[in-house]
């Protein structure tokens, strides 16, 4: 899909890498990712084999630009230190709805005082403060009208984790912004973290980016691949004899 877009707009496709967390990013999988997208007939002109005027092209070679961006955030006094624990947030917030996987944060530091000496963000959460009330909407390209508000779909969320690891929703803030990117394509699991950029993009002063997220590829029992832990894969479908055309129109027998 994102391929698609790319030609249809005359645009150029780059391929991120995003291996901030350590555990699920090894070299091995990554190298076999790249391979099964080639083998899809997927092509990108920057890349983290293709290389590009914006690399480095994988998170884990990026973090001066992240160190960056959370010195804007703090200097503008946007971003606090949280030193809430992980039992103390299980026991003030419901639990995580829908598909996103970040809670609501009942705001217990958002008034501490920042007094924050340090040049690097080390040993503490550090959440965006999100203006309560405040509506994002945005027309994404496929799913049409989208609306959100602050501090009711989404609290205050994090943007640097205590175990030194910039967050997601940082990250691609931050690299979209500097790699140039004007549309992202992503699955819908993703709208609500797209509100949260949106409002640190705007708090950031960047450039607004065009959206596109399209429908997750779901088993013929309607779960979505991700989900599944039995491993079919990209890989597997291949490995199984299929051919790319049928794994690009995944599951069998639907029109996609
Ligand atoms: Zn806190």
């Amino acid at each position: 899909m994102a391929s698609q877009r790319a030609i249809e707009n005359r645009g150029k496709l780059i391929l991120r890498n995003e291996d901030l967390d350590g555990q699920r990013s090894r070299p091995e999988f990554v190298q076999a990712m790249m391979e099964d997208l080639h083998w899809l007939g997927i092509e990108w002109s920057e890349g983290p084999d293709s290389g590009g005027a914006y690399g480095p092209y994988s998170q884990s070679e990026r973090r001066s630009h992240y160190l960056e961006t959370w010195g804007r955030l703090r200097d503008g006094g946007i971003i606090y230190p949280c030193h809430c624990s992980r039992k103390d947030l299980a026991e003030s917030v419901s639990a995580p709805n829908d598909n996103d996987d970040e809670p609501l944060y009942p705001g217990t530091c958002r008034e501490r005082l920042a007094t924050w000496q340090g040049n690097e963000p080390t040993g503490v959460n550090w959440r965006f403060r999100v203006p309560d009330g405040e509506a994002v909407d945005f027309v994404d390209l496929n799913c049409g009208r989208q609306s959100y508000r602050a501090g009711k779909d989404f609290g205050d969320f994090l943007v640097w984790r205590r175990d030194d690891i910039p967050s997601y929703q940082l990250a691609v803030v931050a690299d979209d912004q500097a790699m140039g990117i004007t549309e992202v394509v992503r699955g819908v699991d993703l709208l609500k973290s797209t509100a949260r950029q949106i409002l640190l993009g705007r708090a950031l002063k960047f450039a607004e980016r065009r959206y596109f997220h399209c429908d997750l590829v779901r088993d013929a029992a309607g779960v979505r691949l991700a989900k599944r832990h039995d491993g079919l894969s990209i890989r597997r479908l291949r490995e199984s004899g299929r051919t790319p055309e049928e794994v690009l129109n995944w599951p069998p027998g639907q029109d996609r």
